[in-house]
């Protein structure tokens, strides 16, 4: 095993922030899991709770905090557009105040510390696929803008505080990832379709559902993640996806199939600025990290359905208020 660090994950309690911790706590790493629990719940962590190698903290990262770590994974944000929507203000203010919070303690301590951006970045984009030289269309005002200019900014201040002040940082560039343990309702694609069919509710497809994306397990991209923490020779940005490119309504009919449900697809309005199509050109994780994702979609699919089967519904809200 490499030698054991002290790794503090923000949004450690997240859909991607607790399998981070999990394997983190495996790998016999100490790890501090911090959350305000906007967006997630304990129980996404209670059975690391008794490890003697993790320790949990319920802190907003917009607000400072003094830990001595060796490295971060800044995974704290709001991800789906249901969630960053529902209070936009604190959305900018957790990538902004919160990446400027970790980037000081980071350099106090000497840490490594990554940024989990995200394709959202390259907005609706023109170059297909993206790369991570493309630069991105991104609408400045409109409602996904405080998400999108938000990361766009934590990016600027990683690099700043790397040229500057020779902090070692890591940018991660996600692309739509799923798996057990999304919060059923926070409205994403994946977790809205999946928890419509087990329900027996018709299938809502924004648009004419001809919009695509590519769906990366999340096993796979925590490897991604995991793997451009440890390597020495570049900060990134990197792109970590699944290139695979679905429609829509291909993954709606996957959906139908794989449950078995008998319900039909209902088509709704096309939020504004939905980028009409989204698929990661990982060369450069390839060539780099030596990764690629070995998870199919329908794969994939399967597992998911197997824990939204187990979980207990009622167990699980919206977001409150959190300014
Ligand atoms: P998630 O909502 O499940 O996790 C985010 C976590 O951050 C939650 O536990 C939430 O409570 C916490 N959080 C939010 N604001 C906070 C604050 N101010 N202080 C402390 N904690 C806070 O979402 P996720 O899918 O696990 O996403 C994790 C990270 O990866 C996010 O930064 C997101 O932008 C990025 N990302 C995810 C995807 C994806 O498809 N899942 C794609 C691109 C980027
Ligand atoms: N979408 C949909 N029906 C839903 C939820 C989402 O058709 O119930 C569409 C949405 O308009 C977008 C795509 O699915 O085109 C992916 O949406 P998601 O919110 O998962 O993530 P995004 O990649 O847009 O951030």
């Amino acid at each position: 095993m490499s030698e054991i660090k002290r790794i503090l994950v923000t949004g450690g309690a997240g859909f991607l922030g607790s399998h981070i911790c999990e394997r983190l706590v495996d790998d016999g790493h100490d790890v501090i899991c911090l959350d305000n629990f906007f967006t997630s719940q304990k129980s996404n962590v209670v059975h690391l709770l008794g490890r003697p190698n993790f320790e949990l903290i319920r802190h907003d990262i917009t607000l400072p905090i003094f830990l001595e770590v060796d490295q971060v994974y800044n995974m704290a944000c709001p991800a789906a557009p249901g969630h960053y929507q529902f209070n936009p203000i604190k959305t900018i203010k957790t990538s902004v105040m919160g990446s400027i919070n970790l980037l000081g303690m980071a350099k106090r301590c000497g840490a490594r510390i990554l940024q989990a951006s995200t394709s959202e970045v390259y907005g609706d984009p023109e170059v297909h696929p993206q790369p991570e030289s493309y630069r991105g269309s991104v609408n400045p005002i409109g409602p996904r803008a405080c998400y999108d200019e938000g990361k766009r900014a934590a990016e600027t201040l990683f690099v700043d505080y790397h040229r500057m002040n020779k902090v070692d940082v890591r940018i991660v560039r996600i692309f739509n990832t799923y798996g057990p343990r999304m919060h059923p309702y926070d409205g994403r694609v994946v977790s809205n379709f999946i928890r419509q069919a087990l329900t027996g509710n018709d299938i809502t497809i924004f648009g004419d559902g001809s919009q695509t994306r590519s769906f990366c397990y999340r096993d796979d991209l925590v490897e991604g993640i995991i793997r451009l923490m440890n390597y020495d020779q570049f900060s990134g940005p990197v792109n970590i996806g699944n290139p695979g490119e679905f429609t829509i309504r291909e993954l709606a009919e996957l959906v139908i199939e794989l449950t078995g449900a008998k319900v039909k697809l209902i088509e709704g309005p096309l939020p504004a600025d939905d980028p009409t199509r989204r698929r990661p050109d990982i060369t450069l994780a390839k060539k780099l990290l030596d990764w690629q994702p070995s998870i199919t979609l329908r794969e994939g699919l399967v597992k998911t359905i197997e824990w939204f089967k187990s979980i207990d519904l009622s167990h699980y809200r919206p977001p409150t208020p959190n300014y």
